[in-house]
């Protein structure tokens, strides 16, 4: 197994999404009540079921499911894990709470971009028991043992993702917040998926997270990075500039097609400075920006001023 950069008292589990190493990483809080950040998708337990083996552990160990949000590939493992484990509790987002009791509408949605991939893809989604739960809005701890985990209401990618930010060893939990990146590879991505999308919000949760001062940012898409400053400031950066050209986009009157194509070559000039090899990793990783670009469209068709040039 390959071992990755961590905090202290955590581990990184890949769990091989399609087989596929470095695309979502799930973290296991370990000390005397193992823990789960984002278990990721049910179609990958058997892998994150390993992982926990390697550390000696089995889900029957775990305490606790600490969800960022309830996206199928960070939470869709989390009715299966809940089943097998009866005292096992799970922490989340107030406003993603009733999509774990009940996932229709979740899987509905997602069934509208994926297709007849969902299965595939997130595996058997199942419900969570409403008493297995306990719901945040930001501001509480959580005290898993040695680890003293704070939440804050995060939005941006999502209404109901949390950060999570564990005091005992500077790690914050960010999900999806922060984009996306390759282990040893200097540069981020935005996760910009519909349909919440929300860039002044997602300035704010940029704020808290940079006011926090963490000595490591946890992304689920993939890894553990301690140059936090670098990290948040790329960040930033590339989601400012993919909203633009997806902006800019809508403006000339581009279909959605020649839209992805902007973006998508967006991000082959910013990834220009890497190896072959990164490069082609990256893409493998990213796969097509359709959604990328429909999360963005959406949120300039909601509130942005298509009309004026500003
Ligand atoms: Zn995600």
């Amino acid at each position: 197994m390959e071992l990755y950069p961590t905090p202290r008292d955590v581990a990184l589990i890949d769990v091989y999404h399609l087989g596929r190493p470095h695309v979502i990483s799930a973290f296991l809080l370990l000390g005397e009540a193992p823990a789960l950040v984002d278990p990721g998708p049910a179609s990958t337990l058997p892998a994150l079921k390993a992982g926990l083996d390697a550390y000696g552990l089995t889900v029957a160990d775990l305490r606790a499911v600490v969800l960022t949000h309830i996206h199928l590939d960070h939470a869709g493992a989390t009715g299966l894990i809940a089943a097998e484990n009866p005292d096992l509790v799970v922490h989340v987002h107030e406003r993603g709470a009733p999509h774990l009791i009940d996932p229709s509408r979740l899987l509905g949605s997602a069934g509208q971009l994926y297709g007849d991939r969902m299965a595939t893809l997130w595996g058997d989604v199942r419900p969570v028991a409403s008493e297995r739960i306990r719901v945040y809005t930001g501001g509480e701890t959580l005290r898993l043992n040695g680890h003293l985990l704070r939440a804050f209401d995060a939005p941006g990618h999502a209404k109901h993702h949390l950060v999570w930010f564990d005091e005992s060893n500077g790690a914050a939990f960010v999900g999806d917040n922060t984009g996306v990146r390759l282990p040893g590879v200097r540069m981020t991505r935005p996760a910009t998926p519909p349909p919440d999308v929300d860039l002044v919000a997602w300035q704010r949760t940029h704020d808290l997270i940079e006011q926090l001062h963490p000595q490591w940012l946890c992304l689920t898409h993939f890894g553990a990075y301690s140059d936090v400053d670098f990290h948040l400031t790329d960040a930033r950066l590339r989601l400012q500039q993919w909203a633009e050209i997806v902006r800019q986009s809508l403006l000339s009157g581009h279909d959605e097609a020649t839209g992805v194509a902007a973006l998508e070559a967006a991000l082959a000039s910013e990834a220009a400075h890497l190896s072959p090899a990164e490069q082609a990793a990256i893409i493998q990783q990213t796969g097509p920006l359709t959604l990328s670009w429909r999360g963005l469209a959406r949120y300039w068709q909601k509130f942005g001023n298509l009309g004026a040039a500003s």
